[in-house]
């Protein structure tokens, strides 16, 4: 409920940045402004069915006079079914290269062709409800035919997959910013219930084993609440999603899974049967848990980057041994000094 209060949802937020940094003037009085002022409500639709890496994307967009044709289908589109539009990721130049491959389109969700096919639900959450076509969910949609005018291409041609960084950059420090929030409640939880329970006469939070799950989720959420204060800083800092903002912003979706992980589990395990009872916000907490690791990217994919662009700062050793070899240290230290030393001694 609460991003939903002030305005700070997912799928919203990153759909408002990428408008505000693509869109036209006319793009933005016509979606930006009602998303701000919460009159819209939108969804981001680029995952499909067979795959959720880029290049192996097919649902296409082919120009037919002044308007785009989308065909194609989509998969686990948040908020799909309810959204008043839809930002749709469809190939354009499937001949050319990955980055300048795919588009984006604003697509109006009654636009004729729009068809919801299921409205997929996560973990726990009865399978009847993947036939409701409303309330929330993460839509499976097949767009057949959808016609759209020129105007509704969003940013350049060809620059979809560029563009989205975006969203999903921005998106992707949303979800961390959530998770502190997430967090910070199952770590209060874990701390009242500690001082109000009681074990064989004591209370739980005289047991050393649970001040240890305690003191660590504080170091682990306080840590982790201060990357992303450091990675917003920087992004405000940059105005740019530099390699640097890129870096730090993998890491905080990486130790986002982690900590949402560790910590709810900690405060689920303290409360015994109540917290593995649906008495408590933490079943729905521990349910969306394993999300934060596969949406807007995998944390094995966003490890993978991460490495990739921190090995950028080192060259390869090409001597037997590496540079910080001690005995090569040595021999090095010995040759530089060897001289004053001798002149020192005598
Ligand atoms: C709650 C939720 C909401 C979502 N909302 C949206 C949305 O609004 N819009 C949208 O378009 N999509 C959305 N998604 C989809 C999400 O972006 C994809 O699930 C995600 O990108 C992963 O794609 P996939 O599911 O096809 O998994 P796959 O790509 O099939 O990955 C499967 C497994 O393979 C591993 N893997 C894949 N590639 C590599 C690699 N290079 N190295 C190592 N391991 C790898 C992954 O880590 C993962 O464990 C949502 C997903 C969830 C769970």
């Amino acid at each position: 409920m609460g991003p939903t209060i002030f305005g700070c949802q997912a799928p919203d937020t990153g759909n408002m940045e990428l408008i505000a940094h693509n869109g036209t003037d006319e793009q933005k009085e016509k979606y930006l402004q009602p998303l701000l002022s919460g009159e819209k409500h939108s969804a981001y639709s680029m995952t499909e069915p067979h795959a959720g890496e880029p290049g192996e994307f097919i649902c296409a967009a082919k120009r037919d006079g002044d308007e785009w044709v989308i065909n194609g289908e989509k998969w686990f589109t948040s908020n799909g079914a309810d959204a008043d539009f839809l930002i749709v990721m469809a190939v354009t130049a499937p001949e050319k290269p990955l980055l300048e491959r795919a588009s984006m389109f604003i697509v109006d969700r009654d636009t004729p062709g729009v068809e919801i096919v299921r409205n997929v639900h996560t973990l726990g959450t009865p399978l009847r409800h993947n036939y409701k076509l409303t309330g929330g969910g993460h839509a499976y949609i097949r767009y057949n035919n959808v016609r759209i005018p020129r105007s509704a291409l969003l940013g350049e041609e060809g620059a979809g997959f560029v563009g989205s960084q975006t969203r999903l950059s921005g998106g992707r420090v949303h979800h961390a910013m959530r998770a502190v929030g997430v967090c910070t409640k199952a770590l209060d939880m874990m701390c009242e219930r500690a001082l109000s329970r009681k074990a064989k006469g004591e209370l739980l939070s005289d047991l050393q084993m649970v001040q240890q799950d305690i003191a660590d989720s504080y170091i682990q959420l306080k840590q982790f609440r201060l990357h992303v204060l450091y990675t917003a800083w920087l992004i405000d800092k940059t105005k740019a999603y530099t390699r640097e903002v890129r870096m730090e912003i993998a890491s905080i979706k990486i130790s986002a899974a982690k900590v949402n992980h560790d910590i709810i589990y900690r405060a689920i395990h303290l409360h015994g049967a109540l917290g593995m009872s649906n008495e408590t916000p933490l079943g729905e907490m521990w349910m969306a848990a394993p999300q934060m690791g596969i949406m807007d990217g995998t944390t094995e994919v966003h490890k993978a980057n991460l490495a990739k662009l921190l090995l950028r700062d080192y060259d390869a050793c090409d001597d037997l041994f590496p540079t910080y070899h001690l005995p090569k240290l040595i021999a090095k230290a010995q040759d530089k000094f060897e001289k004053v030393i001798e002149e020192y001694v005598a």
